[in-house]
């Protein structure tokens, strides 16, 4: 049941630039086979901001690298504007990928008899971008960028590990690339040096370049417009991350295989008022109303819920009857995963923090509830 939901997303998102498909990655060595990646299926689009987390050893690196063309898949595709980028010959690739790709790799990778600024230019002289005299000046811009303007001619064995990172950062922005791929690049900086860098990739973001950055802190997520989670060599699914995040990653994956996919039309009832509910549902795309019914045809909306919310837990929890109807939101179909009470149950049974998480939104939308009928009585319903 568990599909990937990235290309049905895509006409929500930016143009699709990325598109990983089935991607198996085995390495071979002395000790035998270990798969890496197993069965990856990803799209990355323009303009978006992706956090990829997991634990060490789950596959981060080993997955920025099928598409940054370090390493190639064992099986499977990685696609680019409709280009096989394994299909293309070695020099097309690396063409490809200077003109592309930004990268911040993990151990920086500066070379370590140029200084900061030479660091920064050598990926323009590479590509051949800018002119040979204008390429000083915008590496110089760049530095002052991550703060490191000071430091420009220092080799980077004089500076920090943390400044070395910030000039390997700017070193990724000097072509200009669409697309900024960074690993774990704030793993050693101070937390106002991480959060700058943050800063600096939200601009570039909303500026239309793509950002993927790996990174272990799964607070950094916040800051991101996309999170992607990777446990074991397999993506969890994005939606159930999202919307449980107190979840360990087994439990995530288990619950993968137990959702059920569902579809409604814009405005269709999901739930009716006063009917049993059986189902916890997650909202993978689309937004709903949660809708309390008048006399005739005055319905007031209490709420609106978004992508990666939930609804359906109060009845499941409380047991009875749902308390207000639940619709599709009128602009566009929606999306959901449905759980059945048994797989509820046994959830909230595995992960006690997520239970207490959920029972706190309960209270909340009890309380709003309560709210709304009481504006009910008082006769304002239905008014604007
Ligand atoms: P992460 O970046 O999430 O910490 P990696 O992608 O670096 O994890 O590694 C994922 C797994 O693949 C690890 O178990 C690692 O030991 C293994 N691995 C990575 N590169 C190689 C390689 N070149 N040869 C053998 N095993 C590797
Ligand atoms: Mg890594």
């Amino acid at each position: 049941m568990m599909e990937h939901t990235q290309s049905q997303l895509a006409s929500d998102k930016g143009k699709a630039l990325i598109e990983i498909q089935q991607v198996v990655k085995t390495f071979t060595n002395a000790a035998g086979e270990f798969t890496a990646l197993r069965g990856i299926d990803l799209t990355l689009h323009e303009s978006e901001f992706v956090a990829v987390i997991g634990k060490s050893g789950s596959g981060k690196s080993t997955l920025l690298n099928m598409f940054t063309g370090i390493d190639h898949p064992s099986t499977g595709k990685v696609v680019v504007e409709g280009v096989d980028i394994y299909a293309m010959s070695e020099s097309k690739r690396s063409l490809w990928r200077g003109r592309n790709l930004g990268i911040v790799f993990q151990f920086f990778q500066l070379l370590p008899m140029l200084n900061l600024l030479e660091n920064v230019m050598l990926p323009m002289d590479y590509v051949g971008m800018y002119e040979v005299n204008e390429r000083p000046k915008r590496a110089m811009e760049l530095l002052r960028m991550v703060g490191l303007e000071e430091h420009a001619q220092k080799l980077p064995r004089a500076v920090s590990t943390g400044q070395q990172q910030s000039a390997a950062i700017a070193r990724a922005l000097s072509t200009d690339a669409p697309i900024i791929v960074a690993d774990e690049p704030t793993g050693n900086l101070d937390s106002r040096s991480a959060n700058h860098i943050i800063d600096l990739f939200t601009e570039l973001s909303e500026r239309g370049k793509t950002i993927v950055m790996v990174t272990h802190d799964a607070t950094m997520t916040k800051r991101t417009s996309r999170t992607v989670v990777i446990s074991d060599g397999v993506l969890v699914n994005e939606t159930i991350a999202q919307a449980l995040p107190l979840l360990s990653q087994p439990l995530m994956r288990e619950l993968s295989n137990k959702v059920e996919r569902v579809h409604f039309q814009p405005g269709e009832t999901i739930i009716r008022s006063k009917q049993t509910v059986e189902k916890f549902f997650m909202i993978a795309k689309g937004d709903v109303d949660v809708v309390l019914h008048g006399r005739g045809k005055d319905d007031l909306v209490i709420s609106q819920l978004g992508t990666n919310d939930f609804f359906g837990e109060i009845e499941l929890l409380r047991g009875g009857k749902s308390i207000a109807s639940v619709r599709a939101g009128s602009e566009n179909a929606v999306e959901l995963l449905a759980i059945s009470r048994e797989d509820f149950n046994w959830l909230m049974a595995e992960s006690p923090l997520t239970e207490k998480a959920i029972g706190d939104i309960v209270q909340k939308r009890l309380e709003e509830k309560k709210q709304s009928d009481r504006r009910k009585r008082k006769g304002l319903f239905g008014r604007k």
